[in-house]
């Protein structure tokens, strides 16, 4: 049996398994059998359209930024923007600054989100300025392997920080960090998994499985650790930010390793008597399988509630 591959995104997937939360034959397609691959939607394109102009980097499976951002602007279906584009990409190649000269004039036919990140991005790098954050790699891999299974992540930045506050007025000494870095529509919201509201953060199981597992792998194979950070930008406006320094208690982090560690003979178990589907109108509707899927469900189930 081949080795099982744990990524943030997948141990994610498979906790709202295990919570019956994520329908177990489409986990088991994305994930073991690797039979279906789900497009990027919108936000997700916006994310690595960001992450393009922030820190250049680009989802491993693309190589021409052009490619990543006209799927992405075919949602303004307006033609003007494929010529506007090349423009974008070989200016800002070739200078520090946004050339937001030339976005002006073809503002009406480009989305306001992707504008917002323009601007966003060029305030993400004097953030950085700023802070003194030296980004030491881009998109670095960090794995642990074990026999059956590989625990692996690819970092946005790993960066070493010369001038961050501390609460008594001065600096922390310099020190290594991992950054993540987000585009989101969602920065004040409460109620959503992915808003990024301050007070609910903690509890948001999917978005906190991400820096506890990034922790943790570099806690296994550099035998330390080192901080986790989100840095978080609206594509509402082009204002809206906030940097996230996650501290994992020693318990928290303990308590995700043990689960972790006892997810691969979990599935193994699920390999052999079969994953269970969890069909529902809402996620059927948007899945890869849903053509030949016999679990499909068209019509809503009859939820009952009680007045008492
Ligand atoms: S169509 Fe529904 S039941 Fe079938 S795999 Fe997709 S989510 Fe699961």
């Amino acid at each position: 049996m081949k080795k099982i591959r744990l990524s943030p995104s997948m141990l994610k997937d498979f906790k709202a398994y295990q919570n019956k939360m994520f329908c177990g034959f489409l986990f088991d397609a994305l994930y073991i059998s690797r039979t279906v691959i789900i497009d990027p939607t919108p936000s997700m394109q916006m994310g690595q359209f960001f992450e393009w102009i922030a820190i250049g980097s680009l989802p491993r499976d693309i190589s021409d930024p052009a490619i990543l951002i006209i799927p992405g602007l075919k949602i303004a279906g307006k033609k003007k923007v494929d010529v506007l584009i090349p423009e974008l990409i070989k200016a800002s190649q070739n200078s520090e600054e946004i050339p937001f000269e030339l976005i002006n004039d073809g503002l009406e036919y480009f989305q306001i989100k992707y504008y917002n990140l323009l601007i966003q991005a060029d305030h993400f790098k004097k953030t950085l300025q700023h802070y003194k954050i030296e980004i030491l790699s881009i998109q670095k891999t960090i794995q642990f392997d074990k026999e059956d299974y590989l625990r692996k992540g690819v970092l946005d930045i790993h960066a070493r920080i010369h001038k961050m506050p501390d609460e008594t007025g001065g600096y922390f000494k310099p020190f290594e960090a991992i950054i993540d870095i987000k585009s989101t529509g969602n920065i004040n919201n409460r109620w959503e998994d992915y808003g990024w509201d301050l007070l609910s953060l903690p509890f948001k199981e999917k978005i906190m499985m991400q820096p506890k597992e990034y922790t943790m792998i570099w806690r296994l194979k550099y035998n330390k650790e080192i901080p986790f950070f989100f840095f978080v930008h609206a594509n509402t406006n082009e204002y809206s930010r906030k940097i996230i320094k996650v501290n994992i208690y020693p318990g928290i982090l303990q308590e995700h390793n043990e689960w972790v560690k006892s997810v691969p003979e979990i599935i193994k178990g699920e390999i052999f008597l079969g994953f269970t589907p969890y069909p529902d109108v809402e996620k059927c509707y948007d899945c890869p399988l849903r053509n030949k899927c016999v679990y499909r469900a068209d019509h809503p189930k009859i939820h009952t509630i009680e007045l008492i």
